[in-house]
């Protein structure tokens, strides 16, 4: 998976059936379109229009269903990232805390902007989530969280995403300005610990296959 040169990278994690598709769609279109395909990897492309400056963004979103994903690749392509569970499904917010711990392992946080992001939260009757636990979690691994609802909100949806997107630039202008050897050290450990999102035997190796959109050419 090559990424175009200068662009924030974003990754969209979590459980299936959260609302990834729905999220990044709606970020990206602002439509909310239902249902979704959600048998591969999907990475969009395009040109985001902040307040007062235009930025490339890929925004790589994950399907949970392949045995093999381009979510074991992202310690070493993303630099922010979005994970995502549903405020009316439990297991969905232990998937996130599992994926932040990961992140956690892999010393992602100073690195790369991360955001626990609850959805759904239109279907208030059906909550099992409160969120005050999302504050917790989020405040236990460093990161920020919020609430959406990919139904309702557009935004709501596409602040966070500037913030995000915000944080990631800075992030990345200082991580320019530092010297070499720390910056490779930083893309060491990440590569080194690659392998705790897959098996070992280098998943960096394997080919995976992920649909590009380019919604600069469709807009
Ligand atoms: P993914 O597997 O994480 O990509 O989840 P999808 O984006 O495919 O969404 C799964 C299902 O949840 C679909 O039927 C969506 O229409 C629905 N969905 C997604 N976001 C919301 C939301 O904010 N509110 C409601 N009510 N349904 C949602
Ligand atoms: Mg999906």
């Amino acid at each position: 998976m090559k990424a175009s040169s200068g662009s924030i990278r974003i990754a969209v994690l979590g459980a299936e059936n959260v609302g990834k598709s729905a999220v990044t769609v709606r970020f990206l279109t602002r439509r909310f379109i239902g249902e979704y395909n959600s048998n591969t990897d999907l990475l969009y492309r395009t040109r985001f229009q902040s307040e007062d400056s235009s930025v490339c963004i890929e925004v790589l979103d994950t399907c949970s269903r392949k045995e093999f994903s381009s979510t074991d690749l992202t310690p070493t392509w993303a630099h922010s990232y979005v994970i995502i569970y549903s405020t009316c499904d439990r297991s969905s917010f232990d998937s996130a805390r599992k994926i932040l711990d990961s992140l956690n392992k892999l010393r992602i946080q100073g690195c790369a902007p991360i955001l626990l992001l609850g959805n759904k939260k239109d279907l208030s009757h059906m909550r099992e989530v409160d969120s005050d636990e999302g504050d917790r979690l989020a405040l236990q691994y460093g990161c920020r969280h919020e609430e959406v609802s990919a139904a309702d909100d557009y935004k709501i949806i596409r602040n966070i995403f500037q913030e995000l997107v915000a944080d990631a630039k800075i992030v990345q202008q200082q991580r320019a300005t530092l010297p070499k050897k720390r910056r490779s050290s930083l893309t060491n450990v990440s590569k080194k610990l690659g392998a705790v999102f897959g098996k070992k035997d280098s998943l960096e190796k394997r080919k995976l296959s992920c649909d590009i959109i380019d919604l600069n050419t469709i807009k």
